[in-house]
């Protein structure tokens, strides 16, 4: 096994601007947004200011119509509406389970779907995003990883997940009647848990999360987003200094030969390697602790020598223990542990000082749990050729 080419095929993002349309203002950093601006003919004096009111707009009022936008000229928004849109991806269905749980089927540029999951809980609401649709990795108990079709999407296309749940939550506040920041929040918190390998679409993920945590917009706390990656090594630094958010692993074993097969990027950077990057991460991002995840798969890597092994290997990483019970998909290879298994891979997990949740599976009625996201429209299964050639890279 060679270590040059990342697990990955080439992805593309398409640009933000479609051949004929007008730009896309969502997913523009504040930079870009500048820029876009002068481009028009914005006098560069009033394009600091101009891009605050058209901030503001977008991002704490959930505008999308230049008309409503009433500190601006008319000229001027007449201007905007000739050369730009605000737009978010559209929703093609929402499903919403028994246990509140919402599920939302997304259609992005191209006709291509990725799905968005609203998870309410009593002190919280957490929204699941995606990053890419589809994934080309593969990990072995993942509906994902057998999606065939991928592309990045694209800043616009990320944030504008964050921006359709709001609305559909009916979550922006009313001009006119204060800031509309007092109380809790229906979304308040976001996981980068959906669809894809959030750091191989880094600067796009950066940028949404960037536009997420402005304090004159959406304003989430950078404590209040986790990214969740299978531990591509070489970006969890950056993103500890570019994001700096709350960051999750998909760690799921214990070897480098289970962790190979269930994980397969685990072949281009191992265990060790992994453990290494994410001894720095708390320091640099200013983090808490960091999330293990570990899907508990009957069998596999459910032992009591798995959960000692664990704590092991994670010693001295402030950490949290998330245990996933494996949510089964049609076809899936592997089986959910007994319940009696998980309690006891938890005690031991907790017992050596470890918060050790056992993650409540939810939405399962809607497949909208994790791990179980794939567009109805994009089935088709890798080949196993495919499988192998991308494995074989690492
Ligand atoms: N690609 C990123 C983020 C998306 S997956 C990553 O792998 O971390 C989000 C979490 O769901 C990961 O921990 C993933 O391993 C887990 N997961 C995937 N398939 C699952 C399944 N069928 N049951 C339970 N958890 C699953
Ligand atoms: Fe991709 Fe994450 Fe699924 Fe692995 S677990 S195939 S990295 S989405």
């Amino acid at each position: 096994m060679t270590a040059r080419a990342p697990i990955t095929q080439d992805v593309m993002t398409i640009p933000r601007k479609l051949p004929d349309g007008p730009t896309n203002l969502v997913g523009l950093t504040r930079e870009q947004l500048r820029a876009a601006l002068i481009e028009i003919g914005t006098p560069e004096k009033q394009a600091k200011m101009r891009v605050n009111q058209i901030w503001q707009w977008i991002y704490h009022w959930g505008v999308r119509d230049f008309a409503l936008m009433t500190n601006l000229a008319k000229d001027y928004r007449a201007k905007l509406a000739e050369h730009f849109v605000v737009a978010v991806p559209e929703v093609v269905t929402r499903d919403v389970s028994a246990d509140g749980t919402r599920k939302y089927l997304v259609r992005i540029a191209g006709g291509h779907e990725v799905e968005v999951v609203y998870i309410p809980e009593t002190d919280r609401g957490t929204l699941c995003i995606s990053s890419q649709v589809g994934c080309t990795l593969t990990c072995s108990f993942c509906h994902t990883g057998t999606q065939k079709l991928v592309r990045n999407l694209t800043a616009g296309e990320i944030v504008g997940q964050i921006m359709l749940a709001r609305d559909d939550l009916g979550e922006w506040p009313e001009p006119g009647t204060g800031t509309g920041e007092n109380g809790p929040r229906l979304l308040s918190n976001i996981v980068l848990m959906g669809m894809g390998e959030p750091l191989y679409n880094f600067d796009n993920v950066r940028n949404a999360m960037k536009i997420a945590m402005d304090g004159e917009g959406i304003a989430l706390s950078r404590r209040r987003i986790t990214l969740s990656t299978s531990g591509v090594v070489p970006e969890i630094a950056r993103c500890a200094e570019e994001i700096g958010c709350q960051l999750a692993v998909s760690f799921h074993a214990t070897t480098d030969e289970v962790r190979d097969r269930l994980v397969p990027i685990n072949k281009r950077w191992n265990i060790a390697t992994l453990l290494d990057a994410l001894r720095t991460y708390p320091k640099v991002s200013n983090s808490e602790r960091i999330t293990f995840e570990y899907v508990m798969l009957k069998d596999v890597n459910d032992s009591d020598a798995d959960a000692r092994r664990l704590v092991k290997l994670i010693e001295g990483i402030p950490a949290k223990i998330n245990l996933i019970p494996f949510n089964e998909w049609p076809g899936a290879p592997y089986e959910r542990s007994d319940w009696a298994r998980i309690e006891a891979f938890a005690d031991i997990v907790y017992k050596a000082g470890y918060a050790s949740p056992i993650r409540t599976p939810r939405g399962e009625d809607i497949m909208a749990a994790c791990g179980q996201l794939k567009s109805a429209t994009e089935r088709a299964r890798k080949s196993r050729a495919q499988i192998a050639a991308e494995v074989q890279q690492g």
